[in-house]
């Protein structure tokens, strides 16, 4: 392949995208080139408002486009729809679950785990789902963290700052395999999961 600059560097960041390699990289690059006014125009425009609009709530952590309020108005809950709230890792999660329907509630996007590399506590949601369920009256925090020692740590920590406030926090147990992580899995064990989720705190009042 000749050295054209332009393509080069698009090649290089295509394939840094999770699942491309250099090769499909160059396969996207080529298809994008050949239908450069019903792709490449659409595309650019498409990443510009994305960059431009879409953001992180900083205290519940979906993503929220600027110009959509998010659901929770500064995730005080105006309309309460709800009682439950979900505690994710990640977004990829959040739409693992919402895709699978086995959930209707809120979602409380953590942005990490505890243990990542470089991710301290403090990086996470954490003291923002405290202050939710104090506020929101949810009736159950569902810890849906992945199988894994970073994602139990994060539950546990999660389930120490809960402590005190009269709500049931319960955590996906049976049917998640040691070590799986909850995008990965399929709606079936998914479901196993939510049903059969164990009480950690109950609602003591
Ligand atoms: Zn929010």
């Amino acid at each position: 392949m000749q050295n054209i600059n332009e393509i080069d560097e698009l090649v290089k960041l295509i394939s840094k995208l999770p699942g491309l390699g250099p090769k499909s990289a160059k396969r996207i690059v080529l298809k994008l080139i050949n239908n450069r006014d019903e792709l490449v125009k659409p595309l650019a425009k498409s990443l510009a408002d994305v960059y431009k609009n879409i953001v992180r709530c900083k205290i519940c952590g979906i993503l929220k486009s600027n110009s959509i309020e998010c659901n929770f108005d500064d995730c005080k809950i105006v309309e309460k729809k709800y009682n439950k709230i979900c505690v994710v890792e990640n977004i990829s999660d959040q739409w693992s679950i919402e895709s699978s329907n086995i959930f209707s509630g809120y979602f409380h996007i953590l942005g990490g785990t505890i243990s990542s590399v470089g991710q301290k506590k403090e990086d996470l949601l954490i003291n923002s789902l405290v202050e939710r369920v104090k506020k929101d009256n949810i009736d159950e925090v569902i810890l849906a963290t992945s199988a894994t020692v970073e994602g139990q740590t994060t539950a546990y920590y999660i389930q120490d700052s809960l402590k005190g406030i009269e709500v049931k926090v319960t955590k996906l147990a049976q049917g998640l395999p040691v070590g799986g992580e909850i995008e990965s899995l399929d709606d079936g064990t998914l479901f196993s999961a939510f049903k059969n989720r164990s009480n950690l705190i109950s609602n003591s009042d």
